[in-house]
């Protein structure tokens, strides 16, 4: 008998649980003294909706969406019994030789659901291979096509798109710390916020040097800050115009996130290559992928030469695979990318009224891809340092009145799609308690 939700955890003891992860763990992006001095990690033991449970009881709205991708909300046990039936018809097949009946159909679901003529889904599992990907096609498209000078790509300034090498070599998000690694990384040079700059680098550069722009449609470390209505049309015609191609990183903003389906649905713009991960599955499998024009797709097709030589292992793996088709199914019988616009919509009227907090400058995003941009003071209009004293009190208000972000310099919004109004509303609540708690320190 499988052990049921309640009893899984029943022999864990947490204090050996947690000795064993400071002694053990490598965990992303954390320092070991702050994981020994807080007695190690936190532990997730349940999910639920919008909400996460503990090891010590503490239920916390999981205002981020994990890793924003928790897109249909935690504990759909619909997705975990379609996982489970796969994994026993077949658990693994050869995807480079051979087809699975739910790799396949994935495949064809998002060609369906992609914006304009995208209808060429190459699979892998997560948001970096997608890039790695996407990166490489664009590559080997202008070798195919004659043109195997173009080599350079550009992409927009702080924006982030992962953290393997080819990933790594198109973000420049600060937490990335990308000058490490930098002789390895592919030649990638940045712009700013407009496309008159991309312009501007294509021609410096030299237009049959330049292989691709990639960006974000909203960038989540700047901030969830929508572009302007012309920025993405002006970026299509611009690449048009130079032989560029323009990917669209759509890893976060896809799956209903901003309020559409796909983010570029608010501009009209098709990109020539789409990558996405997260909320194709919301995290109950890893996948993540490129979406390609026939445009594209036609450079690889005729001698074997022109084959992409690319694949990962588990390149539509077939029980990933099912989850993402449950996943999907899940968002459109429940309207979600509707709710997410409605809903995402109120929560930011709502959140408008915090501005009147000394700490609240700005309120960015659209659908319930959402940021609260802090400051130390709106007289300085100074960044909150998530280092400083302010910044890590009022994490811990938050926390400590039920809610999981990240809060300086900006108060990520990201929460399941199923949101409602009622949750929204303490959501909201949790917020203003915790500026006020920690604007009346002083
Ligand atoms: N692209 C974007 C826009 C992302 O936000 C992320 C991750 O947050 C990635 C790519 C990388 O995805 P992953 O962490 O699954 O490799």
């Amino acid at each position: 008998m499988p052990k049921t939700k309640n009893d899984l955890y029943s022999d864990v003891n947490f204090d050996e649980l947690k000795r064993a992860a400071i002694d053990y763990l490598w965990m992303p992006y954390t320092q070991y003294n702050d994981l020994l001095n807080s007695g190690g990690p936190r532990v997730i033991v349940e999910g639920e909706g919008i909400r996460l449970k503990d090891s010590e009881g503490n239920s916390y709205i999981d205002a981020m969406g994990g890793l924003f991708l928790v897109n249909v909300g935690h504990g759909r046990s619909e997705i975990a019994e379609s996982v489970a039936e796969q994994l026993n018809s077949v658990h693994y097949a050869n995807t480079f030789m051979y087809g699975t009946v739910p790799t396949i159909l994935l495949a064809k679901k998002l060609a369906e659901l992609a914006p304009g003529d995208l209808n060429r889904v190459f699979l892998a599992s997560g948001g970096s291979e997608a890039v790695d990907t996407a990166l490489k096609i664009v590559r080997q498209y202008h070798v195919n096509n004659g043109e195997p000078r173009r080599t350079k790509f550009i992409a927009r300034r702080g924006s982030y798109h992962g953290v393997s090498v080819g990933a790594l070599s198109v973000n420049s998000s600060p937490a990335v710390h990308r000058d490490i690694w930098d002789p390895m990384l592919i030649n990638t040079k940045f712009v700013g916020e407009t496309a008159e700059e991309v312009e501007d680098l294509i021609k410096f550069e030299g237009p049959d040097t330049v292989a691709g722009f990639i960006t974000e449609p909203i960038s989540v470390p700047k901030g969830m800050v929508v572009p302007d209505d012309d920025y993405w049309p002006k970026l299509r015609e611009i690449c048009d115009k130079y032989g560029v191609l323009l990917v669209a990183d759509e890893v976060i903003t896809g799956f209903g996130r901003t309020g559409k389906m796909f983010a570029m649905e608010h501009w009209g713009v098709t990109p020539d290559l789409m990558t996405f991960a997260k909320g194709v599955t919301s995290g109950y499998q890893p996948v993540g992928g490129v979406i390609a024009t026939p445009k594209i797709y036609e450079a690889f097709v005729g001698g074997n030469d022109k084959t992409f030589f690319h694949g990962y292992t588990y390149s539509g793996h077939p029980a990933a695979a099912a989850a993402g088709l449950a996943n999907l199914d899940i968002l459109e019988r429940e309207n979600l990318v509707q709710n997410s616009a409605e809903t995402g919509a109120y929560l930011r009227n709502q959140l408008e009224a915090l501005r009147e907090h000394s700490m609240v400058s700005h309120i960015n995003g659209t659908g319930l891809m959402l940021a609260i941009q802090l400051v130390e003071d709106k007289a300085t209009g100074e960044p909150l340092d998530p280092n400083s004293k302010k910044a890590i009190r009022l994490a811990e208000e938050i926390e400590k009145r039920g809610m999981l972000t990240r809060t300086a310099p900006f108060l990520y919004l990201s929460p399941p799609l199923t949101l409602t109004r009622n949750e929204a509303d303490e959501i909201v609540a949790i917020i203003d308690g915790a500026l006020t708690a920690v604007e009346q320190d002083g």
